[in-house]
């Protein structure tokens, strides 16, 4: 296998869902987002794992990603986040996945779709409470759900909404986030009152269920908070599950004032060690890390010498050093430098560091039964 590997700690995920399930009661299902390849966690491997720890729902981004996921046997429900186009309607249909709809004219083509298949459709309906993405405004939801079970081969699962500030502890944030639970409560209620069973209710992500016990609902969807990034430590702590490791590739030593890297950006202030690393922006390091980040080996971090390439990177060793040709290299993970560290050194979201992660790397799954 290549040196270049991401380890994901399965045994901190599952203590991640126990503490959703904590924290959200025993009531709520768990949906696992599972979009953008699990968050570059591996999608196929971290759903059997969610299932396993007794999570109820997936999610994914698209008809594709849901595809890959039936494609692996996984039979669990899919609620697809992102609206699907009406050509992946069939596919949606024969493969079982959960649209989430917004308008009346997608519900009609859903409709057909599941019509011509002779196969019932089941869809969630998206209100749109502030967030500004997708979702019918929350006075229309109880005529979209009548015009849902209008149609034969539809069914209405869940209604649901999604919060834009969740994370936020700023007054006027929590603010907008207890005004969007408010609008969407309303909604919910005038579907009930229209004679409607709203299905599964749901809203919160990472964020809402960290800091809003009120969003909870029948169903919590937190994605970035499995992974190990807690939108609030204190209150609700979550351990980062990947680490990137790599290797020492190679050692030699460079003289005082020789330039290391393209661009000739670092040049050795004295005589020194230098190890080249064979994991470069292509694996997913963001090149901005230049000359401007650390990699630990042997328990202590050496930064890097020069520009990162695409498949290789430099550290400076020092003049002295006790590593060795193939030793390990941690570019970051749980207990070292994180994704949420980066991150903020690059002004982004551990999310983009994560989903980053390219496909050449091979996900390595560790843990207890693994
Ligand atoms: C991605 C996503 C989530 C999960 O968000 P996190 O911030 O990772 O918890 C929940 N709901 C929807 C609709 C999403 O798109």
């Amino acid at each position: 296998m290549r040196a270049t590997r991401a380890i994901l700690h399965i045994d901190n995920f599952r203590e991640n869902i126990l503490a959703a399930r904590k924290r959200a009661g025993p009531h709520p299902k768990i949906c696992v987002p599972v979009k953008a390849d699990a968050y570059g966690h591996g999608a196929v491997a971290m759903s059997r794992y969610a299932l396993e720890a007794g999570a109820e729902y997936l999610a994914v981004a698209d008809a594709c990603e849901g595809a890959e996921l039936r494609s692996a046997g996984i039979a669990a429900p899919v609620l697809l986040f992102s609206q699907a186009l009406p050509e992946e309607l069939p596919d949606i249909v024969l493969k079982e996945l959960i649209p989430m709809v917004s308008d009346g004219e997608f519900v009609e083509e859903a409709a057909r779709a599941a019509e011509l298949a002779k196969k019932r459709l089941v869809v969630h309906l998206k209100v749109d409470t502030g967030m500004g993405r997708l979702g019918c405004r929350p006075q229309d939801a109880p005529e979209l759900a009548a015009k849902i079970l209008g149609y034969k081969w539809l069914s209405l699962g869940g209604v649901a909404t999604h919060l834009s500030v969740s994370d936020s502890l700023e007054p006027g944030d929590i603010a907008y986030t207890k005004g969007q639970l408010h609008q969407f409560r309303e909604a919910v209620d005038s579907i009930r009152k229209a004679g409607i069973e709203p299905g599964i209710v749901h809203a919160a992500n990472s964020g809402a269920l960290a800091l809003h016990e009120d969003s909870f609902f029948d169903m919590v969807r937190p994605g970035i908070f499995l992974y190990g990034y807690s939108p609030n430590q204190e209150r609700l702590p979550a351990q980062p599950v990947m680490e990137l490791r790599s290797a020492v590739a190679f050692i030699k030593k460079a003289r005082k004032g020789e330039a290391i890297s393209y661009g000739r950006t670092w040049i050795a202030p004295e005589d020194t060690f230098i190890a080249t690393i064979p994991a470069g922006y292509a694996d997913g390091i963001p090149r901005p890390l230049s000359n401007n980040f650390s990699i630990r080996i042997r328990g202590r971090a050496y930064p890097v010498a020069g520009r990162i390439c695409m498949d290789q990177c430099m550290v400076n060793l020092g003049p002295a050093t006790e590593v060795e040709r193939w030793d390990e290299a941690t570019i970051f993970g749980p207990g070292f430098t994180t994704a949420a560290g980066i991150a903020e050194q690059l002004n982004t979201i551990p999310y983009d560091i994560l989903c980053r992660i390219s496909k050449r790397v091979p996900r390595v799954y560790v843990g207890q039964g693994i």
